[in-house]
């Protein structure tokens, strides 16, 4: 599968759409947008390539990754996906909201369907495979496409940086033997589409990331 990235919210927030080309199937993951100018980006990428989203997918549940999830569920009627160790922090999303000083009141999150590691998701002809990456959040995911060749790993493994652990349920040990166990573990090519800044690989973060080298 393809993979489109946009850039939102006061975070820099990195939300991506996924898709087959062939089926026009995509998936909406970790939706940023605050507003409807935000909405309009994303919405005239999926009118262009004529997409029919059928996933909205959150790696995990804090409020930079989900505040964007009531905008694609009246859009497209989409429910978000993700793990129920997360869940805690999705029924509370006002209060890190509140807690930022964020002005923007998110939906809470309420998980249609719960992703565990191994699982698949099927957007068209492709697949994600659901890598459990716990550490930054107790349920964060991250989203691994084989055979297009990319790993979405939200707020688990950055360009030359891992997540912050200092929020409830972070453990840094845990982050980092996730991150050795389930993501350095993947082909040095694979492109690694991280939550927040620039993209890397697999490869580049092993030799170059601080916390792996
Ligand atoms: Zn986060």
């Amino acid at each position: 599968m393809k993979v489109a990235v946009f850039t939102f919210n006061d975070f820099g927030e990195n939300t991506y759409v996924v898709y087959d080309s062939a089926t026009s199937q995509c998936a909406i993951i970790d939706p940023g947008m605050v507003d409807n100018t935000d909405v309009a980006h994303i919405v005239r990428f999926i009118d262009s390539k004529g997409l029919q989203p059928v996933h909205l997918i959150n790696t995990h549940q804090h409020v930079d990754h989900v505040m964007g999830n009531g905008f694609i569920r009246q859009l497209y009627g989409l429910s978000p996906e993700g793990s129920r160790k997360d869940e805690f922090l999705g029924q509370r999303v006002r209060e890190q909201a509140a807690a930022f000083g964020m002005r923007h009141a998110p939906e809470i999150v309420e998980i249609s369907t719960y992703l565990e590691d191994g699982d698949e998701v099927r957007v068209g002809n492709g697949r994600l495979q659901v890598l459990a990456v716990p550490g930054h959040s107790p349920g964060s995911i991250a989203l691994y496409d084989q055979e297009g060749g990319y790993l979405i790993t939200g707020d688990a493994l950055f360009q030359g940086s891992i997540g912050r652990t200092d929020l409830p349920g972070g453990d840094f040990d845990t982050l980092v033997y996730a991150i050795r166990s389930k993501l350095l573990t993947l082909p040095d090519d694979t492109v690694v589409l991280p939550g927040h800044g620039p993209s890397s690989t697999i490869g580049s973060e092993k030799h170059h990331n601080p916390y792996f080298r």
